[in-house]
C-alpha cells in the first residue's frame, strides 16, 4: 500500500518531512517530523496536529496529539497506536518511511498545562500516553511541579515508552513516581484503584487520556471523591456514537450563519449540527470530533441543542448557547446557528 502526499488545497495543511521513525512496540510507532518553521506550528504540550493522508485515492483525516515536549524537542514527534482494523493508523505503523511527506493543520487543542503550580496527577491508557507522556516531561523539566502517572495497559508489551518513563522517574526521584496497570495481571482498573491512587485532599490537577471506558471510570471516581470538574483535563480520542432525540421532539430545519451566509438545510435525523453543515455544503471549522478541542464550536442562538460529549466548553459559554457543533444534535423543531 503507498498513497499519500497528494496535497489538500486548502486549510491550512502544509507538509511534514519525516525525519525518524521509531517503533516503540509491536502496535506502536513515533514518526519524528523535521519541525515546520511557521509559527502556527509552535505549540504546548498536550496539543495535536491533523494530518491528512490519501490511501487508496481516499483522503482520511485524522488527529494526533504530539509526544514530544516542544521545550525540551527540536522536532515535533507524534505516537501512533493500530486500532484493529483502523485505515489509518495502521497505514502510518507500516508505510511511513524516512523522507514521506505528511500534510498536517497545525497544532490545537485545550489539553493543556494550566498555569497552577499544582501537582500533576495523569492517568493514561494505552495511546492516551502520548500527550500525557508530553505534559508530564514539560511538568518535570520546565517547573517545579510534582507529577504522578497511572499508565494502564492490556499487558506488558504494550506499554509505550516503557524505558522513557523509568528513567523519567530516577531522573526526577522523589518528584514523579509511575504506576503501571497492567490489565491482565491487574484486572480492569476500578473506582477504588483510582481513588487510592490519587487521594482527593490533594492539591492537584488531573489529566485523563485513553480508552472511553477508562476515561469513564477515572472521571466519575475522581468527581464522587469530590474533586471538583475544574481540576479535571479530559482528552477524547473517540466518543461513542449515540442516539437521536430522547423526548421525541423532530427537527425540520437548521439554519447555519458561517462566514457572513446564511443557509437553511433539512435535518436529517442523528446527525449532529457539523454534519448538517457539510450535508449542506458548508465548510465548517472541524478538528478532533470527539468535543475535546472546541475547533468547531458556534452559537445556538434560536432553538436549542444538546451535546453527545463536551470537554471543550465550560459552563459559562454552555449558558450562553455555545455548543461543539460535532457532537451537537438539536433538539427543537428549527434551530439557528452561528459561527464565530
Ligand atoms: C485529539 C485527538 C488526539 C489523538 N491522538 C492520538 C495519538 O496521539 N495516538 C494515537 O494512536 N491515536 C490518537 N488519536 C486517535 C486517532 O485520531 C485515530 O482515531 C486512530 O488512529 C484510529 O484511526 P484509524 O483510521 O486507524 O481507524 P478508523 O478506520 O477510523 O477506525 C477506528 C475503529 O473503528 C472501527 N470501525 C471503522 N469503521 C467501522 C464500521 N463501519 N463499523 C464498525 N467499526 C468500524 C475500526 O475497526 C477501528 O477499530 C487521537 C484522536 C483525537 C481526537
Amino acid at each position: 500500500m503507498r498513497d499519500s502526499a497528494t496535497t489538500p488545497a486548502d486549510d491550512g495543511f502544509v507538509p511534514l518531512r519525516v525525519r525518524q521513525v521509531v517503533r516503540e512496540t509491536a502496535d506502536a510507532v513515533s514518526l519524528v517530523f523535521d519541525q515546520p518553521a511557521a509559527p502556527e506550528f509552535r505549540y504546548l504540550s498536550g496539543q495535536f496536529i491533523t494530518l491528512s493522508v490519501w490511501i487508496g485515492g481516499t483522503e482520511h483525516r485524522r488527529c494526533y496529539s504530539m509526544s514530544s515536549a516542544p521545550a525540551l524537542d527540536e522536532h515535533l514527534q507524534i505516537t501512533v497506536k493500530r486500532d484493529r482494523d483502523g485505515v489509518v493508523s495502521n497505514w502510518l505503523n507500516t508505510s511511513v518511511s524516512v523522507g514521506d511527506e505528511l500534510h498536517a493543520a497545525p497544532p490545537q487543542g485545550r489539553f493543556v498545562m494550566s498555569s497552577h503550580a499544582r501537582e500533576l496527577v495523569a492517568f493514561a491508557g494505552g495511546s492516551g500516553i502520548t500527550p500525557v507522556y508530553s505534559l508530564v516531561r514539560s511538568a518535570l523539566e520546565t517547573t517545579d511541579r510534582n507529577a504522578r502517572l497511572l499508565y494502564a495497559n492490556r499487558n506488558r508489551d504494550s506499554v509505550i515508552f516503557a524505558q522513557n518513563l523509568t528513567e523519567l522517574q530516577e531522573r526526577h526521584a522523589g518528584r514523579f513516581a509511575v504506576h503501571h496497570h497492567i490489565d491482565d495481571q491487574d484486572g480492569i482498573l476500578t473506582t477504588a484503584q483510582v481513588e487510592s491512587f490519587a487521594p482527593v485532599s490533594s492539591d492537584a490537577e488531573f489529566y485523563i487520556c485513553g480508552p472511553g471506558p477508562f476515561m469513564d471510570t477515572v472521571e466519575k471516581a475522581l468527581l464522587s471523591a469530590g474533586v471538583s470538574a475544574e481540576r479535571l483535563h479530559l482528552e477524547r480520542f473517540t466518543v461513542g456514537q449515540s442516539a437521536s432525540q430522547s423526548d421525541g421532539t423532530v427537527t425540520e430545519a437548521v439554519t447555519i450563519e458561517l462566514n457572513r451566509r446564511t443557509v437553511t438545510l433539512p435535518y436529517r435525523a442523528g446527525n449532529t449540527l457539523l454534519q448538517t453543515a457539510r450535508l449542506g455544503g458548508l465548510k465548517a471549522p472541524s478538528s478532533c470530533e470527539t468535543g475535546s478541542c472546541g475547533t468547531c464550536m458556534a452559537q445556538v442562538v434560536e432553538g436549542s441543542a444538546r451535546m453527545l460529549n463536551n470537554d471543550a466548553l465550560d459552563e459559562d459559554e454552555v449558558a450562553e448557547g455555545w455548543v461543539v457543533t460535532c457532537q451537537a444534535l438539536p433538539t427543537s423543531r428549527t434551530v439557528t446557528v452561528v459561527y464565530e
